[in-house]
C-alpha cells in the first residue's frame, strides 16, 4: 500500500515522549524521514530514533529548547544544511504549570507562554523562508481543548493554546499563496505523562465530559497528524481539528 508521507522530511518538536513520540512513529511508518526534537529527554529521543531505524525508517534527534529563539534558529540552520528542506513541521512541544489565577506566579505564566506559544512561533519563523521557497508544505500546531473552551486552573495554558489557534490562522493566511497548509489539532485529555500527573478524579471527569466515554490515546492524535500532514489534506488550511472524543461539541 502507498505510504502517505513517502519522501517527506518532518520536524516534530518534543518528540522523545508522549504525543510527539506517537506522531514521530506514525510519520516514520508512513515513509517520512523524522527529525526528532527533544529538550530534557535525550535518551528517550534517541530510543525513538533507534525504534524507527530498527523498523527500516530514517530518524535523527536534535536537542534544543524551542523557547530559545537563537537555539531554534541554529537547529533549523543545521537541519537545512544536512537535509536540504523541511516539508512538515509539527509544533508539539508543550508544558503545563496549572494554578488558579490567585496563586499563579508570573514565572509560571511566562514559562508556559514561552514554550507553548513562542516556541511554535520560533520554529515557524525560522522555517518560513524554507516553506516560501518550497511552495508546498504543512505546518501542524498542537493546541488543546483548553484553548478552545478555557479551563479553570489553566489561564496560562489555555491562553497559550488559544494563541496557537490565532497563530495558525494568521500563518495560514500568510503562506496560503505558496501552497503551504497550516492547521491546528486540539486534543482533549490524552493518556501521557502530562495527564498522568492529574488526580484520578479530574481524569474521570474528563472522561465523562466526552461523548465517546473514554480518554484519548496518543495514536488518536497521531492519526490526525498523519492526515493533516499528508496529501489527503491539501485543501484544508487554517482549521482547528478537535480530536477530543466530542468534548468540545
Ligand atoms: P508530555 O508527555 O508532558 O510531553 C511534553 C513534550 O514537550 C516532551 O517531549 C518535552 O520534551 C517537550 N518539551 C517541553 N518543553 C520543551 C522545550 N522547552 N523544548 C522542546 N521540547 C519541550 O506531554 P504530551 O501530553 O505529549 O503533550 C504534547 C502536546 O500536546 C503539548 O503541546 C500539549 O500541550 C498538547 N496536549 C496534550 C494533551 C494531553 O491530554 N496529553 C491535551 C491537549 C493538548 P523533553 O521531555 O525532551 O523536555
Amino acid at each position: 500500500m502507498e505510504k502517505l508521507l513517502e519522501g517527506k522530511i518532518a520536524l516534530i518538536t518534543g518528540a522523545g515522549r508522549g504525543i510527539g513520540r506517537g506522531i514521530a512513529i506514525a510519520y516514520a511508518k508512513q515513509g517520512a524521514t523524522v527529525l526528532i526534537n527533544y529538550n530534557g529527554s535525550k535518551e528517550r529521543a534517541e530510543a525513538v530514533c533507534e525504534e524507527i531505524r530498527a523498523n527500516g525508517g530514517t530518524a535523527e534527534s536534535f536537542g534544543f529548547n524551542v523557547a530559545d529563539y537563537a537555539a531554534s534558529e541554529k537547529a533549523v540552520k543545521d537541519i537545512l544544511e544536512k537535509y536540504g528542506r523541511v516539508d512538515i513541521l509539527v509544533n508539539n512541544a508543550g508544558i503545563t504549570k496549572d494554578n488558579l489565577i490567585l496563586k499563579m506566579s508570573e514565572q509560571d505564566f511566562d514559562d508556559v507562554i514561552n514554550i507553548n506559544l513562542k516556541g511554535a512561533f520560533n520554529l515557524i519563523k525560522h522555517l518560513s523562508r524554507n516553506f516560501l521557497k518550497l511552495r508546498h508544505g504543512k505546518i501542524i500546531n498542537i493546541s488543546s481543548v483548553s484553548g478552545v473552551m478555557g479551563n479553570p486552573g489553566q489561564a496560562n495554558y489555555a491562553a497559550s493554546k488559544a494563541g496557537i489557534i490565532g497563530l495558525t490562522k494568521s500563518i495560514a493566511r500568510e503562506l496560503g499563496s505558496r501552497n503551504v497548509c497550516v492547521n491546528a489539532i486540539a486534543p482533549g485529555f490524552v493518556e501521557t505523562d502530562m495527564t498522568n500527573a492529574l488526580p484520578e478524579a479530574v481524569l474521570e471527569r474528563g472522561k465523562e465530559s466526552t461523548v465517546l466515554g473514554r480518554l484519548g490515546r496518543v495514536e488518536d492524535i497521531a492519526d490526525a497528524a498523519v492526515f493533516l500532514g499528508s496529501g489527503m489534506a491539501d485543501y484544508i488550511t487554517g482549521q482547528v481539528l478537535c480530536v477530543d472524543g466530542g468534548m468540545a461539541i
